[in-house]
């Protein structure tokens, strides 16, 4: 209830601007961005490096609506890839399709896209496709189909097991060899399409991760649930998969000492570092992952 609740405020005009308009609001948020420049982006990449980590750069921004924005949006990627090349860094990247305009015109976040995977694969690194809401789940799928049969292998997408529908978008995605993220999602979906109790999201995330093992492209396994991260290894070891054949994703700013602890078990270990001013929706799903993070949050407004 809570969840939905906060879920349904990251998409609110008018709380964003009582939120994000306050100092604190923003300073409390630098805890799961890297700041508001791709120069912040990459220094956040470079200090996970020195760690053992790799990256995924994510500029933030979603539901764009016009085609201008998705082209700033599109410039800003391709400009972060050109650097990430320039320094050789160990990262990709995560885009968000309704950020290339899918909600304005499908063809143009078509043709974004490809812009942005011809960049990644120019400088050899890989792209991931965030998973947003039911209403453009088919649609995300079928543009890494799409982009993929036009002979882009560097791009997949994130699956979320909350899904009814996941267990044959990983089979459907794994046919046409996408590298794909697991997470568990984070919208706010109906149980019509989603499960809701934590148990079958859970059960469903593990099925998941094992068929990806099994049967999968370098699987991405995005989750800081200690269950499910020793569930996975259990299966990796029990399915002979290398500690080199997948990886953990986690997020900037959650569980750093979880990952440190994966880093020196020898698994790869890739955080998801946002950067950019549009941090408002991507922090109110942060706050509704965990209440602790929303007590904290709103102890810090009242006392400024
Ligand atoms: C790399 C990455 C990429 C993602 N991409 C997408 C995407 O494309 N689409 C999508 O819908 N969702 C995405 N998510 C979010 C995901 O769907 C979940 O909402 C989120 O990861 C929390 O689920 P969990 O698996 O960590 O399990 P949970 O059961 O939620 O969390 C397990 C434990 O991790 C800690 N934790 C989890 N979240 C937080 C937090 N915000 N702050 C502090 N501690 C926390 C807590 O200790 C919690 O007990 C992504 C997550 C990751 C890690």
């Amino acid at each position: 209830m809570l969840r939905t609740t906060l879920i349904r405020a990251s998409e609110s005009a008018w709380l964003k601007r009582q939120v994000a308009g306050r100092a604190m609001s923003r300073r409390i948020a630098l805890r799961f961005v890297a700041g508001d420049t791709l120069d912040e982006g990459l220094a956040a990449t470079r200090a996970l490096a020195a760690q053992g980590k790799s990256g995924t750069l994510d500029y933030l921004g979603e539901s764009v609506t016009d085609a201008t924005e998705a082209r700033v949006a599109c410039k800003a990627y391709t400009e972060a890839l050109d650097r990430i090349g320039e320094e050789g860094l160990d990262c990709g990247v995560s885009v968000k399709p309704t950020q290339m305009g899918l909600n304005v015109d499908a063809g143009l976040c078509r043709e974004l896209l490809g812009e942005i995977v011809t960049a990644a694969e120019r400088v050899g690194v890989h792209v991931t496709l965030d998973m947003e809401g039911r209403d453009v789940t088919e649609a995300t799928v079928a543009l890494v189909e799409d982009l993929r049969a036009a002979g882009h292998t560097e791009v997949g997408c994130a699956v979320q097991s909350y899904l009814r529908r996941t267990r044959e978008d990983v089979e459907r995605l794994s046919r046409a060899g996408a590298s794909l993220r697991l997470c568990k999602g984070a919208y706010a979906e109906p149980e019509s399409v989603a499960f809701r109790r934590r148990a079958e999201v859970d059960a469903s995330y593990a099925a998941c991760a094992e068929h990806l093992l099994e049967h999968g492209t370098y699987p991405r396994l995005a989750t800081h649930d200690d269950r499910l991260i020793g569930q996975a290894r259990n299966a990796a070891a029990r399915l002979g998969v290398g500690r080199d054949a997948f990886e953990f994703q986690m997020l900037y700013g959650v569980r750093p000492t979880l990952q440190d602890a994966l880093v020196r078990d020898g698994y790869r270990l890739r955080v998801y570092v946002p950067f950019g001013e549009q941090w408002y929706p991507y922090f109110m799903r942060r706050l509704a992952e965990r209440p602790a993070n929303l007590v904290f949050f709103l102890r810090a407004l009242r006392d400024t």
